[in-house]
C-alpha cells in the first residue's frame, strides 16, 4: 500500500458554525466549503493547511455517528484520513493483512473523494480512513 500524505483530519463538533468562527478567526485559517455529506449524517467545513485539510464535522441526525461519537466522547479528533494512491487496492492489502474493516469496500464522501473506514479496533484506537481522489 501506498500512502502519500494525510489528506484530512477529522474534528468531531456540536455546533458548526461556532467552530467555523474559531478556525477562522482565532487561527486565520478561512473556510473553502460547506458540504452535507447524507450518507455520513454530517454537514462538513472544510480548511485547508499546506496540503492538509481539517475537516469539521457536526452531525445532521441525533442518532448518526458523529452524534454518538460526541454523546460517548466529547468533541475532538475523531479521524485521520491518509491519501492512498489505490483505494481499492489499499483495502485489499489491510484486510488481508488481517484489519478488520468498517466498510470492505470505498464509498462516496465529501469532496468527490472515494473512502473507507478502517475499525479503530484494530489501528489503535484511531478511525483512520482511506481517501483516493478519483476525478479531478
Ligand atoms: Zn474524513
Amino acid at each position: 500500500m501506498k500512502l502519500t500524505h494525510i489528506e484530512h483530519i477529522g474534528i468531531a463538533v456540536k455546533n458548526l458554525e461556532e467552530a467555523i468562527t474559531f478556525y477562522e478567526e482565532v487561527l486565520g485559517l478561512s473556510c473553502y466549503r460547506v458540504e452535507e455529506v447524507k450518507d455520513q449524517k454530517v454537514k462538513t467545513a472544510f480548511f485547508k493547511v499546506g496540503q492538509t485539510k481539517i475537516e469539521l464535522l457536526e452531525s445532521t441526525d441525533p442518532n448518526g455517528p458523529i452524534a454518538k461519537f460526541i454523546d460517548k466522547k466529547g468533541e475532538g479528533i475523531h479521524h485521520l484520513a491518509f491519501a492512498v494512491e489505490n483505494i481499492d487496492e489499499t483495502l485489499k492489502e489491510a484486510a488481508e493483512k488481517g484489519v478488520r474493516l468498517i466498510d470492505t469496500s470505498p464509498r462516496k464522501g465529501a469532496e468527490e473523494l472515494e473512502i473507507a473506514f478502517l475499525h479503530p479496533h484494530s489501528t489503535f484506537g484511531v478511525l483512520t480512513e482511506f481517501c483516493e481522489k478519483k476525478s479531478k
